[in-house]
């Protein structure tokens, strides 16, 4: 914990004027590697990952960092040596699971449109679990392990139909999205997938949706997913664990989720007044593991006044940073060196030099910033660096990883040849 931490953010904050993560100041990292850079700190990620296992303390749990809210190679390695599993959604994700040293015992396989040429890969590396979200799925599973001579572990997504209460481009639990089987069909579909030769049933799972911040819709769902445990296992088909997904929230802007542990002894309590505690449990956590972990360094190109706005240009754009362009998300953005005076500080939209007006990072914050000045945004270790694009044909970022008083280099900047060299001119 830092002297004067950032709200949500133990492991981000001011030594006098100058903002820091861990123990490493971040102008100093700016000034190594150039901007935009992002940087992340360890000792967040690992807390984190503390405050699950302290909630299922004494519990048989895997916890699979769901790693497409940040598939960096290595951030992937810090939870991999802590022992995590990890929830991939496609092949490539494998493939930087296993370049990374993570466990294929221990991954899981999620998402709704997973290949033929997917799952055989997967089965060759003997992941832990499908999570499978259709019986069109079942069936093309079950035929690419019978042809390949496999028994492919299952779970089935299933649906609870609860509401998140989340922006609805995030919301993954309710009829109307596309994910998951609904409940009223989770025992045919369990049926079904024990009769199958090439499937071995081995639990069951849902994931309600992301950056959930109240406890409801998590307790309501875990009741709902209990019923159908219940009505499968009468069925005559055991299953071994449950996977109860990811989606809690994290504190972007006086956000207040549930504490992962506080969460996790009402949801056990729950299991266990059931009769479930025995089953091993699974959960798949993303942005809770990594968002407040990381942040991403921008430097101001120009200010630019105007009538109705002024704009902070900052060399930062929406291919690095895209939540703000597509969620209207919000992320804070601070100075890395806070010495300027505040008061009469002008109130800007900070934004990025790409081609868009959705290229946005922030709007109305009040700034007291010069051209060259530099600036974080704060709470991007998650589904920021993981969805950035070449747009413009701007390069992808850097990054760094903190860990005490070391930074290590863990990305270097992409350039124009890394992002030309797979195409090929005709003729
Ligand atoms: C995205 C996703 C997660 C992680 O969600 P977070 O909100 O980042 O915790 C977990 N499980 C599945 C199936 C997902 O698609």
């Amino acid at each position: 914990m830092m002297p004067s931490s950032l709200p949500g953010q133990p492991h981000v904050g001011y030594r006098g004027d100058a903002l820091f993560v861990e123990d490493v100041a971040l102008a100093d990292l700016a000034a190594a590697h150039g901007t935009p850079l992002y940087v992340y700190s360890r000792g967040a990620m690992l807390a984190a990952l503390d405050a699950y296992r302290r909630g299922f303390a004494g519990r048989q749990v895997q916890i699979c960092y769901a790693m497409k809210a940040n598939s960096t190679l290595a951030v992937l390695q810090v939870f991999a040596q802590a022992g995590c599993g990890f929830d991939i959604v496609s092949g490539g994700e494998l493939q930087r699971v296993l370049a990374a040293g993570g466990d294929p015992k221990k991954v899981i396989f999620s998402g709704v449109g997973k290949t033929p040429a997917e799952m055989r890969d997967a089965l060759a590396s003997g992941i832990g679990c499908f999570n499978v979200e259709s019986d069109a799925e079942l069936d093309v599973l079950n035929a690419v392990a019978v042809a390949g001579g496999w028994r492919a572990p299952v779970s089935i997504r299933v649906n609870p139909n609860v509401d998140p209460k989340t922006h609805p481009y995030i919301s993954t639990g309710l009829k109307g999205n596309k994910f998951g089987i609904a409940h009223e069909h989770a025992v045919a579909a369990y049926r079904h997938a024990a009769s199958l030769p090439g499937l071995e049933v081995v639990g069951i799972d849902c994931h309600i949706g992301s950056q959930i911040t109240e406890e409801t819709p998590y307790l309501d769902a875990m009741d709902r997913v209990l019923d159908m445990v219940e009505a499968i296992e009468a069925a005559g088909i055991r299953l071994h664990h449950i996977d109860f997904g990811g989606g809690l929230g994290i504190d972007y802007q006086g956000d207040t989720p549930p504490a992962a542990d506080d969460l996790w002894k009402q949801l056990l309590a729950k299991i266990d007044a059931r009769g479930f505690g025995d089953r091993q449990l699974m959960v798949e956590p993303g942005r809770s593991l990594v968002g407040n972990a990381g942040v991403c360094l921008t430097e101001v190109l120009y200010l630019k006044p105007g009538e109705q706005k002024n704009f902070c240009i900052v060399d930062a754009a929406m291919n690095d940073l895209p939540r703000p362009a597509m969620y209207q998300a919000f992320h804070a953005i601070v100075p890395l060196d806070r010495s300027r005076p505040t008061d009469d500080a002008p109130i800007y939209d900070v934004v990025g030099p790409v081609c868009e007006s959705g290229d946005w990072i922030g709007r109305d914050r009040t700034l007291a910033v010069e051209a060259g000045d530099r600036l974080a945004v704060l709470s991007a270790g998650a589904y920021c660096m993981s969805m950035a694009s070449n747009y413009n044909t701007r390069g992808r970022a850097a990054e760094v990883l903190v860990d005490g008083a070391t930074a290590h280099l863990v990305r270097e900047r992409e350039t124009a040849a890394d992002q030309m060299r797979a195409e090929r001119l005709v003729g």
